[in-house]
């Protein structure tokens, strides 16, 4: 079976400069918000082209600590797509936020302006755009329309790392952005962490006084609605090993994509990731409308699939109400069509093969 990710494969479980960074940080004994997560800060701040990086415990927390940054508190109505795995609403819901869902793009599935404006409220304080799958949002068209109006936009880049134009990179066009390391993430880590980065000095000092109870200096709360939120310096000494890999790393993953996408030109099946150019290919996404037949055939060929995601945010039982109802017929019928295929760099050329040749076959049935 060709498995939808195998995490044991990377680079990251064999590499003796990983054994090496662990020793370092074991024997430095500082174990939390050091040297290593301030060298892993600047870099990825580099990296995405912005003025700061603020290390944390999670993408989560990520989105959680920009919506808190943005000035969302309880009650402030909040923007977003509802086919993203859930992630920002479950942030935004643990704040105390109203919730609002805007629909998508039917090709590329991710929010536009147009689909932004047509809910947008007067009491809108803050819209997550999430760069799905590793496809691009027209990030800067919605910044556009909200800045006017005062609203903040908050990037969720947690499948996007190094998407966007070089010098452009995802990340670098809204207010602020969350990224997740999570292991299976382009850029992932061995356990969880995530970070906020932005070019605007105060947002990233309030993130810095919110990922540590509110804290200015030792022991002085200064900020409402702190928490514990910090990077590990473990997890800071990998990915710093990590970030500078992962623009090749890109480049396979965008290859096997690619790969797909030319077996399937002109079929009934169409293929999701890469419907913007300047993507990542953080998962294959294809979709059908004959989607449980084309995982059983899969299935039968030997290719392991997964849907990502199955429920969309308004549907999920625990999460609030949305505060109003908008039109997401887009998003409800595409919950019912996409499929995940495998797509992860250490993928030997034979799986590739294998892929391709049963999505091929399945689109000629
Ligand atoms: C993984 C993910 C998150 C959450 O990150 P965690 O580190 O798992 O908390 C948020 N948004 C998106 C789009 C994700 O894929």
């Amino acid at each position: 079976m060709v498995p939808l990710n195998d995490l044991s494969r990377a680079w990251v479980a064999k590499a003796p400069e990983v054994r090496e960074a662990v020793n370092r940080v074991l024997s430095s004994g500082w174990y939390v918000l050091g040297p290593e997560t301030e060298a892993f800060e600047a870099e990825l701040a580099a990296f995405m082209g912005v003025k700061h990086a603020v290390g944390l415990a999670s993408g989560t927390d990520a989105l959680r600590v920009a919506f808190l940054a943005a000035g969302c508190v309880p009650e402030s109505e909040v923007v977003m797509a509802a086919n993203a795995g859930g992630y920002a609403a479950v942030a935004a819901a643990n704040i105390g936020c109203n919730l609002v869902y805007a629909d998508v793009d039917p090709r590329t599935l991710l929010l536009t302006k147009e689909t932004i404006e047509a809910v947008l409220g007067d009491r809108t304080r803050a819209v997550v755009v999430t760069h799905l799958f590793g496809n691009v949002a027209d990030t800067q068209a919605i910044v556009d329309t909200c800045r006017p109006l005062g609203i903040a936009v908050i990037e969720d880049c947690a499948q996007s790392i190094g998407a966007g134009d070089v010098g452009r990179r995802v990340g670098s066009v809204g207010d602020i952005a969350a990224m997740s390391f999570y292991p299976t993430k382009n850029l992932g880590a061995a356990g969880d962490a995530g970070a906020v980065i932005t070019d605007d000095s105060r947002l990233a000092a309030a993130v810095r006084q919110l990922r540590q109870y509110g804290w200015t200096d030792k022991y002085r709360i200064d900020r409402e609605r702190g928490w514990n939120t910090r990077m590990d310096e473990l997890q800071a000494a990998i990915l710093r090993i990590g970030l500078p890999k992962v623009d090749k790393l890109t480049k396979q993953r965008r290859a096997i994509a690619a790969r797909y996408r030319e077996a399937l030109a002109g079929s009934q099946i169409q293929v999701v990731t890469g419907e913007t150019p300047d993507h990542v290919a953080h998962l294959a996404v294809v979709r059908s409308d004959r989607r449980s037949a084309l995982a059983a055939s899969l299935k039968d060929a030997g290719v392991a699939t997964a849907v990502h995601y199955p429920v969309p945010d308004h549907r999920q039982n625990a999460l609030p109400r949305p505060a109003r109802l908008t039109d997401l017929a887009v998003t409800d019928r595409a919950a019912e069509e996409v499929l995940s295929v495998p797509c992860f760099p250490e993928m030997t050329a034979f799986e590739v093969d294998r892929v391709t040749d049963a999505l091929a076959s399945a689109s000629r049935r």
